[in-house]
């Protein structure tokens, strides 16, 4: 009877993951913002704010989809510049630093299943990262839960060096690798500046990069393709913001069907989910000025035909994806959409808003008048 009441309680306390769809005890979920930490999630409204992923489907999606979209060139290039805009408006925010490609370089104990990327700041910082080479992080390129990922930083003893510092530690802040500096003579405690202290292994591998890296050009470099994994990313975003949006009915309708499976399998057989992608030519081959603030992560809402949802990076890059059907919104929900919503993110000034499309639009033409 006993056994009974406990099977009944835990089928009770069973919830439905929004990506795998399967029933998970409650303690096997977890909360994450709908959109990633990078684009600035974690500060948009609770009403994108979700509940209902299961750890593994949350730690695989995070590592195979979010994080490949993350290292990608161009998003990687788009977020960069974001920042440096808002750098140059807010002096207290360090520009991120870019990822140049992989690089093929004998590198001290580096082990046969890890490889190596490099990576840049703005104030001429250099970093290498080693990580593990597994089949998905090869595909994702995320520094990944690998406690073993290290990453090798450096930069010139000139003016400016503590903003540069600043980068290289902030670097990777939501999947930090052990960081180790290198090169940088004289500097007192770098442990508490976030950096560990370097392993014998750790100073062979600096001497050899700052031999190497020492000439000031970057080592040859196979860059990342533009987004290999945008399909499956958008497939991700639209359907967490559809299910926190108007609740898990969307799972059910043909829409969430084909982006879930668009999800897993990184692909869309109809072809016709994804109704933009860079580039997009618009006007002189760039989007509306108007999708988004300067240095924003703007995700706008939009009804129409079928409802959908346009993910823009600092006015430049934009890509749209298809929602729901029209026909599969109620009124209430209808209602909520409105004529558009949009979201404006600011992840490095850890702020976010969000606005009605038409009171948006209004603001922005007042404020350009
Ligand atoms: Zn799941």
């Amino acid at each position: 009877m006993d056994a009974q009441l406990e099977t009944t309680a835990e089928v009770q306390a069973a919830i439905r993951c929004i990506y795998c769809q399967q029933l998970n005890p409650l303690n096997c979920m977890t909360s994450v913002p709908v959109i990633p930490r990078y684009l600035g999630g974690a500060f948009a409204p609770s009403s994108y704010q979700l509940t209902r992923a299961c750890r593994r489907c949350q730690a695989e999606l995070t590592r195979r989809v979010d994080a490949c979209f993350e290292r990608a060139w161009s998003v990687s290039e788009a977020l960069a510049q974001a920042a440096g805009r808002l750098a140059a408006r807010h002096p207290h925010i360090h520009p991120p630093l870019r990822c140049l490609g992989r690089i093929a370089l004998p590198i001290p104990g580096m082990r046969a299943e890890e490889i190596a990327e490099y990576w840049q700041g703005p104030e001429g910082e250099q970093l290498v990262l080693i990580r593990a080479a597994d089949d998905a992080t090869q595909r994702c390129a995320g520094p990944g839960p690998h406690a073993d990922n290290r990453a090798y930083c450096f930069l010139e003893d000139r003016p400016g060096f503590q903003s540069g510092l600043a980068t290289l530690r902030d670097g990777f802040r939501h999947a930090p690798p052990r960081k180790v500096l290198g090169g940088l003579a004289g500097l007192h405690s770098p442990h508490a500046r976030g950096f560990c202290p370097p392993t014998a292994t750790d100073r062979q591998a600096l001497a050899y990069l700052h031999a190497t890296l020492g000439r000031g050009d970057a080592p040859e470099c196979q860059p990342y393709p533009h987004a290999p994994c945008e399909t499956a990313f958008m497939s991700k975003l639209a359907l967490g913001t559809g299910v926190a949006l108007f609740g898990e009915k969307l799972l059910r309708t043909a829409h969430g069907q084909r982006l879930s499976h668009a999800l897993w399998s990184g692909s869309d057989p109809t072809a016709t989910l994804l109704t933009a992608r860079p580039p997009v030519h618009q006007g002189h081959g760039r989007p509306s000025p108007f999708i988004g603030d300067s240095g924003a992560v703007s995700i706008l809402i939009k009804p129409g035909k079928c409802l959908s949802l346009t993910l823009c990076i600092n006015q430049a890059l934009l890509w749209t994806i298809e929602l729901a059907s029209g026909k599969d919104l109620t009124a209430e929900d209808h209602l909520k959409i409105g004529h558009g919503r949009i979201l404006n993110l600011f992840e490095p000034l850890r702020m976010g808003h969000e606005a009605s499309l038409p009171e948006y639009l209004r603001r922005r033409i007042d404020n350009a008048r």
